[in-house]
């Protein structure tokens, strides 16, 4: 049963809460929060909480800059790594001083999309992949690349560091109520996966941006840094943040049908059609940084190639092998760096525009996609995901689904500060640069 306000404020009260966290999410992806005490909790829930959104990133501008929070109350969880005072938080969302929905608040962007799936009958399911690394930090407690950890794939590993600080991670998270599905090493030394059940995409969201701040805080718990940048060391596994989605209609799993191909529905197919269609512009939001492109070369299981396939792990989206209520798709270019409302509202309006436009996918590719020739690639047809942030960029300016799925608000802020990034990034001049040039020339 959800929380109500009056649910909220007694347990806090039972509970003897001391400080609660009001968190939002810029649309850059970072958490923020304004912490009050348990005396304004009330005040706080009847929306008189204000803030001044102009020193937020990509908000708004000095002149409009009163903002208020809403708190969601089913949103309350305690920390469970409170010292002596306890403490709590709760998710909001973001209004202007004339009551309306903020449109640069990314969870109102998400709820929107959400709205239009309804209207159309759907409800949409999303349950993340998300990887990271966990590294050692230096004498002054910074972030360093080196793990001492030799581990790979599903690897017991000897007790090490990294494991203990995984199940510490675990632990924490079922406190909050979430629920673990697995937890294993990845491919690359040092990297780690959880994956926590599947949820209304909303939910999902709030969930991801929940889990990413419980693993970096417990991970410091144990003298760890856990990062979720793309690709943090050359040459080793890149951390991606697989997206699994369904959608219901009638309470039902609407991709599965028995009598379909494959045993998926129409609706599946056109929803794959929609996401391949649109897939080079929501890059620029599944993929966000400099760093995203990274990732997405040949080589590291993470996907190249626009393609999609029920048997192959290497395309844009597979069809794992479950059926019946479990029919998924799963997307596997985002990454973690992304926004999770952003990233689910952009992939949820391109499968809805595929269904809606009856948008049919090209024949699915069977076979590893890495293996075929650049003459066989060329003679194929199959496109390929952006290369360069700028290219994403580019892509996502001129896709006026994705763009409306956004807001003018936010797309403006987005491609504004995400342009000053790539530009300030072809300036630099980095390390590989000197050791190919330096002594050449
Ligand atoms: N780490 C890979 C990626 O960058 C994915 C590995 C996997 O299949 O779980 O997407
Ligand atoms: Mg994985
Ligand atoms: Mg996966």
């Amino acid at each position: 049963p959800k929380l109500s306000k009056e649910d909220v404020l007694k347990k806090a009260e039972e509970l003897g809460v001391e400080f609660i966290h009001l968190q939002f999410t810029d649309i850059f992806g970072v958490m923020k929060n304004v912490s009050i005490t348990r005396e304004e909790l009330e005040k706080a829930l009847n929306d008189e909480k204000m803030f001044d959104g102009s020193s937020i990133d990509g908000f708004v501008r000095i002149e409009e800059s009163d903002m208020y929070l809403r708190p969601d109350p089913s949103s309350f969880t305690i920390y469970p790594w409170s010292g002596e005072s306890l403490e709590a938080r709760l998710i909001c969302d973001i209004y202007n001083p004339d009551g309306t929905p903020f449109e640069g608040d990314p969870r109102y962007i998400l709820k929107r999309a959400l709205k239009h799936a309804e209207e159309l009958g759907y409800g949409f399911n999303v349950g993340p992949e998300c990887e990271f690394y966990l590294f050692l930090t230096n004498e002054k407690g910074e972030a360093t690349t080196v793990t001492h950890d030799n581990a790979s794939y599903f690897d017991l590993a000897p007790v090490d560091l990294g494991e203990t600080a995984r199940q510490d991670m675990v632990k924490t998270l079922k406190q909050m109520g979430f629920e673990i599905e697995a937890s294993h090493h990845e491919v690359g030394p040092g990297q780690h996966e959880i994956d926590f059940k599947y949820d209304d995409a909303l939910v999902t969201a709030d969930n991801i941006m929940t889990f990413k701040m419980v693993v970096r805080i417990v991970a410091q718990r144990n003298g760890l840094h856990a990062t979720f940048m793309p690709k943090p060391v050359y040459g080793i596994p890149g951390s991606g943040m697989h997206t699994n989605m369904s959608l219901t209609k009638g309470g039902k799993n609407a991709f599965y049908d028995p009598d379909g191909e494959l045993q998926l529905s129409k609706e599946a197919y056109y929803f794959i059609g929609g996401l391949m269609k649109h897939a080079r512009a929501i890059c620029a939001i599944t993929n966000p940084t400099v760093n995203s492109y990274k990732r997405l070369v040949s080589g590291f299981e993470a996907p190249v190639y626009i393609a999609w396939s029920s048997r192959n792990r290497s395309p844009l989206i597979r069809v794992p092998a479950k059926r019946g209520s479990s029919t998924r798709l799963e997307l596997r270019n985002p990454d973690p760096s992304c926004n999770p409302y952003l990233a689910l509202a952009v992939v949820l309006e391109a499968g809805l525009d595929g269904i809606i436009n009856k948008i049919d996918p090209p024949e699915s590719i069977n076979r590893n996609i890495y293996h075929m020739t650049s003459e066989e690639l060329l003679g194929s047809n199959i496109d390929r995901l952006p290369v360069s942030l700028e290219e994403a960029i580019k892509e996502l300016n001129s896709d006026d689904v994705i763009k409306k799925a956004l807001s003018p608000h936010t797309v403006e802020r987005f491609i504004t500060a995400k342009l000053d990034e790539w530009d300030e990034y072809s300036a630099y001049v980095t390390p590989w640069e000197l050791e190919r040039y330096l002594t050449k020339y």
